[in-house]
């Protein structure tokens, strides 16, 4: 992990030889210059040593930025939220939401990537950042040691869902609608990298059929067109699309997940209505720069851990179709093992589909 305070202090108190030359008047000799120099590093480097402590006692002391890599009104902009407000009060500290969306959430990681690493700024997203390395030739980030890991946040399941004008009635004839109306039917989705790309991807290449995709800066976007018709159908979390199930402004066909959603007890999963062993869960994660100090990492994973057993967080997930993670998931450890093991997983998968973003 970065020292980065250390090391600017360190750059500053950089021996300037040019001072250690006697003095005109032999007032200074080298000798006494150079242990003057000396006494003072010593000091800094102490002060130095001390800062993380105290500024990890005072922290956060202004509200901390939760980076979300999508637009605003979409379903990691409500996790956000939800996480803000439960972490917020273990802090004592606002949350504030940063909607970096564009390019399947690269753009937003990035921002996250090279934002200072002074726990002022984390990082708020999803199964996208195992996928994204496949998907991009070049990112301009490092997805594995440009950040320091603080946990899980919470598991999101999908749901395939279209306009309300859809004439088919069942996913069954959805499925045969889709086959023979392929070339003309749209599919909205939050750009290469998202979940909603993801789920795309897999339906296609599982049903063999090729759709127009449409993307977004997110799916809260994609969501207000699909209301309105403009597009035909989407995967997207129930985190976004329960309330606009609910109120009967969109079709449902099923849920992605491998049992039901208690929020949702009558949709059927794809897997039990014929598409066998579909199944797509939406982990997310809260990641912070890489050289954030520790001190400052342990507070942000006490407060996620506080927020994941929080029974307002719970309660206002399980409305939405969503599950915050046991505790034990809750760490840096569980995150980082998670997102190697998936980059492995996807990474195989999506370059068999070879499709790239760049
Ligand atoms: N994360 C995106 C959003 O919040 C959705 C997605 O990844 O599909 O809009």
């Amino acid at each position: 992990m970065h020292t980065p305070f250390i090391i600017a202090t360190l750059t500053i108190m950089q021996p300037d030889r040019t001072k250690c030359k006697p003095a005109a008047t032999g007032a200074v000799v080298p000798g006494a210059a150079a242990s003057a120099w000396l006494s003072a590093a010593v000091a800094t480097l102490l002060a130095a040593a001390a800062a993380p402590t105290a500024r990890a006692q005072e922290y956060p002391s202004k509200p901390v930025v939760i980076v979300v890599p999508a637009a605003a009104g979409g379903p990691t902009d409500t996790l956000a939220r939800n996480l803000g407000v439960a972490m917020g009060s273990a802090l004592k500290q606002q949350m504030i939401i940063d909607n970096s969306g564009g390019a399947g959430g690269t753009i937003g990681i990035n921002k996250a990537a090279k934002a200072r690493p002074d726990g002022y700024t984390v990082l708020l997203y999803h199964i996208g950042m195992s996928t994204s390395p496949a998907l991009y030739r070049q990112l301009p980030y490092d997805t594995v040691n440009d950040f320091e890991y603080i946990g899980q946040v919470a598991d999101v399941p999908m749901t395939l869902v279209a306009k309300k004008e859809m004439s088919p009635r069942t996913f069954g004839e959805f499925l045969a609608y889709a086959r023979v109306n392929q070339s003309t039917l749209t599919y909205a989705n939050a750009g290469i990298g998202s979940a909603s790309y993801l789920c795309g991807l897999l339906f296609m290449s599982t049903i063999q059929a090729d759709f127009t995709t449409v993307p977004y800066r997110g799916t809260g976007p994609a969501m207000t067109d699909l209301v309105a018709g403009r597009v035909d159908f989407m995967c997207d979390q129930t985190t976004n699309t329960t309330p606009q199930i609910k109120a009967g402004t969109i079709k449902v066909y099923g849920v992605t997940s491998n049992v039901r959603v208690p929020s949702l007890p009558d949709v059927p999963t794809l897997d039990e209505q014929g598409l066998k062993g579909f199944a797509l869960v939406v982990w997310n994660g809260l990641f912070a720069p890489r050289g954030t100090p520790k001190p400052v990492l342990d507070r942000l994973v006490g407060a996620l851990q506080t927020a994941v057993t929080d029974p307002a967080f719970k309660t206002r997930l399980a409305d939405l179709g969503a599950e915050p993670v046991p505790l034990a998931k809750a760490t840096p450890e569980s995150l980082r093992t998670l997102l190697k093991s998936e980059i492995d997983k996807w990474g195989p998968i999506i370059r068999k589909t070879g499709v790239y973003a760049d």
